[in-house]
């Protein structure tokens, strides 16, 4: 049965919350120990205070002799000072530092966690948004929940201390106050329980403003933003999301006011109870009026603690909804597991009887096939046929569904994920260049100063030698300008070249290249093949690609169709099949004059 997302038990609440603070603590021990050492102190301080003024006033009221008086009063500046320095010192200095060093530390933890989730994480709206959103909160919401934390213990101490001062001064009243306090309390905690009801259903609502926030403002949507009227689909999801978060909104306010009303109408009544009857024993000269006013000022202040307290119960409980985000992110699990076996130098891969779906619909059917070691095949097929996720298969960044992928024998599953991949090069169609040097592009790591000549020799093999001689700092170029303001920005075909030389510059005994030429013209795409050809001998090869003429001369072609493996053999018998690869390839030749 699925899970009302809506319904929030105090446990889930409770969970959130000894999560987040576990975190805290093992990130940085120091910056939550200091809060909370700090809220302890602010919260005594409180007692303290009312101790001073109260001796002070007493002795007012009693008539002591100056000297004592001013005694008193020099205690009172004494305790003020030191407080006010251990308040700087903190404030300024600690906090300030560990709370930097904690957010760097945390945000730190969930990048590496980010390069531990499978592939899958990210074709979940719902994850994903959630993953973006921790991402980009964790920080905040983490130092926001230590204060709430720092604050909770300041007024929870503050009202122990002040209400054992007041029920030294006057029980009935500490009694009266407390009380009341507490109904307000409960409303307070029914008001937070609905409201975070309501943050569950607004969630929805938060997932498609990110949504809508990243449409926006990264640069994956610049282009369609300008060229088309897409950015009025977004502003009328927008606008409904907006409506929709109102609607929500105003129901909850509703209900707010309700409770707020009674938490008013509790609180005059204890007050204008603890006045009047403070008032008779004034009159009745039962308490002085040192004594009046100390016991007055204390019920106040012990009222508003006690109602900060409850506030603060309902900011921690209110962030409960982003901690589970938070909670949720950083306890998934990967489901594609590296297992213990060492691989051998490559001698065969093989699919057997293999079906993948992303979700439900199957988009590779019961795929067999098996590719020796020193092959060149080719993955022919329209868009949408399977080619691209027959590789993410390979490489294990999805695992298969039904069947098999045998990597010399052994089921690819058995073998160290990361020793399996380093076997296999692979080079996709959507490749990324990073905001590093060129050298560090190619490496796909740190540049150390040995590999200089592997890098050069990798990127000529990937036919860039020629755009590698026009730049000034050379394999040291910084690409893009992210990071540096004089970086380089190269076009789609020498970025795809540079990400292919990463396929060279690896000792990958299988290699993979995921339309390899797609953004290079028909001459660099000419070179390119040469240049892979002469550079990939001995090494066995899958090439993917929709443009025929440049897979006819492998030995062996597999013509995908929905997901299907529909024909396989060199061109010629294909060519003799004269079915659908033969079809294709005719009017690839007629409109390109393909010979
Ligand atoms: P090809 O490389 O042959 O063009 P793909 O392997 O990329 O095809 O895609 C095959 C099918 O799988 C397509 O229908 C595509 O929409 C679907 N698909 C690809 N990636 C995902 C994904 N991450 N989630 C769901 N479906 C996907």
């Amino acid at each position: 049965m699925k899970k009302d997302k809506s319904k929030v038990t105090l446990s889930d609440s409770l969970k959130n919350t000894v999560y987040i603070y576990g975190l805290i603590f093992k990130t940085a021990p120091w910056y939550i120990i200091g809060r909370m050492v700090m809220g302890l102190v602010t919260g005594l301080k409180h007692g303290a205070e009312i101790l001073l003024i109260s001796a002070a006033l007493n002795a007012i009221d009693r008539g002591e002799s100056f000297e004592s008086i001013v005694k008193i009063l020099a205690a009172m500046a004494i305790f003020w000072f030191c407080y006010y320095v251990f308040f700087h010192l903190y404030w300024g200095q600690m906090n300030a530092m560990t709370r930097l060093r904690f957010q760097n530390r945390l945000q730190k933890i969930f990048f590496v966690k980010s390069c531990e989730l499978d592939l899958a994480s990210y074709d979940t709206p719902e994850f994903y948004n959630d993953f973006v959103y921790s991402m980009k909160r964790v920080d905040t919401v983490m130092v926001y929940a230590t204060d709430a934390l720092g604050d909770l213990i300041r007024s929870i101490t503050g009202s122990a201390s002040v209400f054992a001062v007041l029920f030294t001064l006057d029980p009935v009243i500490a009694f009266v106050v407390c009380g009341a306090a507490v109904i307000a309390m409960i409303f307070r905690r029914i008001n937070n329980h609905i409201s975070y009801k309501y943050s569950k259903l607004l969630n929805e609502q938060y997932r498609k403003e990110w949504y809508i926030d990243r449409f926006f403002n990264t640069p994956d949507f610049t282009k369609e933003i300008r060229l088309t009227n897409v950015s009025d689909n977004m502003l009328k999801e927008y606008d409904n999301k907006i409506e929709a978060s109102r609607k929500l909104n105003s129901k909850w306010q509703r209900t707010m006011l309700i409770f707020n009303t009674l938490i008013f109408l509790v609180n005059c009544f204890s007050e204008a109870f603890a006045l009047g009857y403070m008032a008779k024993n004034l009159y009745s000269g039962i308490v002085l009026v040192g004594g009046f006013a100390i016991t007055v000022n204390s019920m106040w202040k012990l009222n508003n603690m006690i109602s900060d307290i409850t506030n603060q119960l309902v900011n921690v409980n209110r962030q409960s909804l982003f901690m589970e985000k938070i909670r949720t992110f950083m306890n998934t699990k990967a489901n594609i597991v590296s297992g213990e076996r060492i691989p051998d130098a490559f001698e065969s891969l093989e699919f057997k009887n293999v079906t993948f779906a992303y979700r439900d619909e199957p988009v590779l059917k019961d795929v067999s096939f098996k590719i020796n070691k020193g092959e060149r095949v080719a993955i022919v097929g329209y868009n949408g046929a399977g080619k691209t996720t027959l590789t993410k298969l390979i490489m294990r960044l999805y695992d298969v569904t039904e069947g098999e992928i045998l990597y010399n024998g052994y089921n690819i599953k058995e073998y160290d994920l990361d020793l399996l991949r380093k076997k296999i090069g692979a080079v996709f169609q959507d490749y990324r260049i990073f905001s590093a040097t060129v050298a560090e592009n190619v490496l796909a790591d740190l540049y150390i100063e040995d590999k200089e000549e592997l890098v050069v020799k990798s990127l000529e093999s990937s036919t860039f030698g020629d755009r590698l001689k026009t730049l000034e700092k050379g394999i040291h170029t910084q690409l893009t300008r992210e990071f540096y303001q004089d970086g380089t920005d190269l076009s789609g075909g020498e970025a795809q070249k540079v990400a292919i030389a990463r396929v060279f510059a690896h000792e990958n005994e299988l290699i993979i290249m995921d339309e390899p030429s797609s953004a290079l013209d028909p001459m660099a795409e000419y070179e390119l093949n040469k240049s892979i050809s002469e550079n990939a001998k001995g090494k066995t090869a899958i090439f993917i690609s929709h443009r025929l003429s440049t897979t006819r001369h492998s030995d062996r072609i597999f013509m995908f169709e929905g997901g299907v493996l529909t024909e396989s053999g060199s061109h010629e018998e294909l060519m003799r099949n004269n079915k659908n690869y033969a079809k294709m390839f005719n009017i690839q030749a007629e409109n390109y004059c393909v010979s």
